[in-house]
């Protein structure tokens, strides 16, 4: 028996039996690779590896010194990185193209109370494609269910022999540059026209892109005009999606806006028992309310809970339980907070207040800039480790005193504004949604 074999005997005398089986039974030494001074330990997955990383890296750090009476690093890392890289790509393609997702269908979309509205909407459109709304307009927050319910219809029309286009607007931008400079306008204008249905997702992106929308609005003006099926997502209303032209504004509401709310807690049951049955991964009722009850609103996050969970049965070959979920979320949600900077916070708040990311850590004094800049002070007080000193530092504030104070400031705003309150709900979500 090697060194390493050996730490992790002594150390399964000091465990539970399970722990043990689950966890570090799954550690390979690397014989080869570690030193007096470095060690390493190889596990098959992601999930066993932040697990050990958290919880026994300096248990068996320790051990290693009683034994070698040396101090030693220990490394625990992925045992295959030919299987991560292989992962990455099947995901890469998956997102990478604008094919519909055939998963995306109205059958695997559960409907309550939040997203009742739009889905009525969506299917009676996909029914009676540019006779009833036209356009139809869906927003809501991130991970909702706007791209899977738009390209519900676009299954729907596809099924029944229409030509659908589904594009983002960056891709559409992406086109339309392309276009410009290979000087093939007349191919573009081609393609986009003769759609019999036209899918574009999230138009908040249109947002200052005067060309952009230029052209954008004569695609509209020619689809609407043949009675072809048009339909946006968004993450807002249109009205509130500044740097947009007046006319293209009133051209979205003119079908039917309407928005997403965050799943309820049936609704949010009845996706993860759906995603369950799709990705035949068995839960137990307490589970399944386990996960509704701690993830707040984003689906998304939901499936990256399930799969987290899948691969882990599937690895290890066991059955999950309710001990092993809750480890697993702590586990996800303290990896998000860790992976959270305050760049990354300024970057969201700056996207959606329509300013640059460098003017909310200037010395501007305009109103638009301080209500950004206190707005990301207080996010980052929420979802970062940093100290007052530290978020004084960043935001280029006098002292502590002076962060403490804009703090006291929004949470009174909380307090008094609903409104105001619903907006740092809004983007505290899309901040963890990135991560
Ligand atoms: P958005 O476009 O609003 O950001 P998506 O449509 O990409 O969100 O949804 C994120 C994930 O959550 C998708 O995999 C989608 O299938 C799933 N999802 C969202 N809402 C529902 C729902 N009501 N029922 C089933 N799955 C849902
Ligand atoms: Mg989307």
């Amino acid at each position: 028996m090697n060194i390493g074999q050996e730490i992790l005997e002594i150390l399964k005398e000091e465990i539970t039996e399970s722990e043990y089986n689950r966890y570090i039974k799954q550690l390979v030494f690397d014989v080869k690779k570690s030193t007096a001074d470095e060690v390493y330990y190889y596990a098959p997955n992601a999930l066993v590896v932040n697990w050990i990383k958290n919880r026994y890296t300096e248990k068996i750090a320790h051990l290693f010194e009683v034994k070698t009476n040396n101090k030693v690093n220990v490394k625990i890392t992925l045992k295959n990185l030919v299987d991560k890289r292989k992962t990455k790509k099947i995901v890469e393609v998956k997102h990478g193209n604008s094919l519909l997702n055939p998963s995306h269908s109205f059958s695997n979309f559960m409907v309550g109370g939040s997203n009742q509205f739009a889905y009525a909407a969506v299917k009676s459109v996909s029914e009676n494609a540019g006779k009833v709304y036209n356009p139809l307009f869906i927003y809501g927050g991130v991970g909702l269910g706007k791209t899977h319910l738009m390209q519900a219809a676009g299954n729907v029309f596809q099924n029944d022999g229409k030509v659908v286009i589904y594009t983002t607007v960056e891709q559409f931008l992406n086109d339309f540059t392309r276009s410009l400079r290979n000087n093939s306008m007349e191919r573009f204008r081609e393609k986009y026209r003769h759609c019999d249905v036209l899918l574009i997702d999230d138009i908040q992106f249109l947002s200052k892109k005067e060309l952009l929308q230029e052209e954008f609005f004569h695609t509209f003006e020619a689809l609407k005009g043949e009675g072809k099926q048009i339909i946006f997502t968004a993450d807002k209303h249109p009205k509130k999606i500044a740097g947009l032209e007046a006319r293209l504004q009133s051209r979205f509401e003119w079908g039917l806006v309407a928005d997403i709310q965050p799943p309820e807690l049936e609704t949010k049951i009845a996706i993860i028992n759906k995603k369950c049955e799709i990705n035949k991964v068995v839960l137990s009722k307490d589970i399944v309310n386990y996960i509704a009850t701690v993830i707040d609103s984003n689906v998304r996050e939901i499936e990256g809970i399930l799969s987290k969970l899948h691969a882990y049965s599937q690895l290890m070959n066991v059955d999950i339980d309710l001990e092993f979920t809750k480890n697993v979320l702590k586990d996800q949600m303290a990896e998000k907070r860790e992976n959270l900077t305050m760049d990354m916070i300024t970057e969201v708040v700056a996207k959606d207040l329509n300013i640059k990311p460098s003017e909310i850590r200037s010395k501007g004094r305009s109103k638009n800039i301080v209500y950004a800049r206190r707005i990301s002070i207080y996010i980052c007080r929420e979802l970062t480790q940093n100290t007052m000193p530290q978020l004084a530092q960043y935001f280029g504030m006098k002292d502590h005193t002076a962060i403490s104070h804009t703090i006291k400031k929004i949470n009174d705003l909380i307090k008094d504004d609903e409104d105001f309150k619903v907006k740092i709900d809004e983007l505290t979500n899309k901040i963890t949604a990135q991560t």
